[in-house]
């Protein structure tokens, strides 16, 4: 059975001592259950102090961001090598943020994935539409092409080392949250594309959804078949809240 996987994104947010708060009442309120796993990507600079806290714990850490290249000249960028020296096991790579922020196409995204690996991280690839993309009717093509982006590059036997987090555009911090039904039709469509590749990865990979995840939703999103776990940003920077998302995953 794939354990389930809860990611806390807590994006730019907190202070060394809010963080540091945070970790600790998620380790206190905790309830380890042998089939999730919990993982919390802090800032940057926050994560040499978290991986300190988390030492001994069943959480484990993980990153925004990676850069693509391994070394040299680029200033502010963080390396794989780097994460790996701080303890992290996994990286966000193509959030939506990333994505419109920053302008991160498809063919950077799946070198980040790959400088990732490279550097024995588990990516967690971020695909999702815009909520134009899903009014005009494109919402599988969009998936389609963003997971095809990578295997294309990658190779399919890549995603035996990653996870996908399915975050519809218009649901991230927004309040809106897809329908579990809408949510599963997506994680299905995932699963399908990965299996015409190869069923073993496909049974395996965990596929997460994010977008406006909370105790509230959480339980009926999880129990949706194809959905394996969450990647929550606004309620996981509450102890209390993210403890009952974890709580609904077990
Ligand atoms: C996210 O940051 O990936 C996210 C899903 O945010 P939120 O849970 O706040 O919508």
């Amino acid at each position: 059975m794939r354990p389930f996987l809860v990611a806390g994104n807590w994006k730019m947010n907190g202070s060394r001592e809010s963080i540091a708060r945070l970790v600790n009442e998620i380790l206190q309120g905790l309830e380890v259950t042998a089939n999730t796993q919990v993982l919390v990507c802090p800032p940057y600079v926050y994560l040499a102090d978290t991986a300190r806290l988390l030492k001994g714990s069943t959480v484990i850490l993980g990153a925004q961001d990676v850069c693509a290249e391994d070394n040299g000249a680029y200033t502010g960028e963080i390396s794989g090598a780097m994460l790996q020296d701080f303890d992290c096991r996994y990286v966000v790579v193509g959030h939506s943020e990333r994505r419109s922020l920053y302008a991160e196409d498809d063919r950077l995204v799946a070198r980040k994935f790959m400088a990732a690996q490279k550097a024995s991280l588990i990516p967690i690839l971020c695909v999702g539409e815009t909520l134009e993309e899903r009014e005009r009717g494109t919402t599988h093509a969009v998936i389609m092409r963003q997971l095809k982006a990578v295997s294309d590059v990658a190779g399919i036997a890549a995603f035996g080392r990653a996870a996908v987090a399915y975050e519809p555009v218009w649901a991230i911090g927004t309040g809106k949250t897809a329908t579990p039904e809408q949510a599963q039709e997506v994680h299905e469509l995932m699963r399908g594309c990965i299996r015409a590749g190869d069923a073993r990865i496909a049974d395996a990979i965990r596929l997460i959804y994010g977008g406006s995840v909370k105790a509230a939703n959480a339980a009926e999103l999880f129990r949706m078949p194809d959905i394996d776990g969450g990647l929550v940003g606004g309620a996981s920077l509450e102890a209390r809240e993210f403890l009952a998302i974890c709580k609904a995953a077990a």
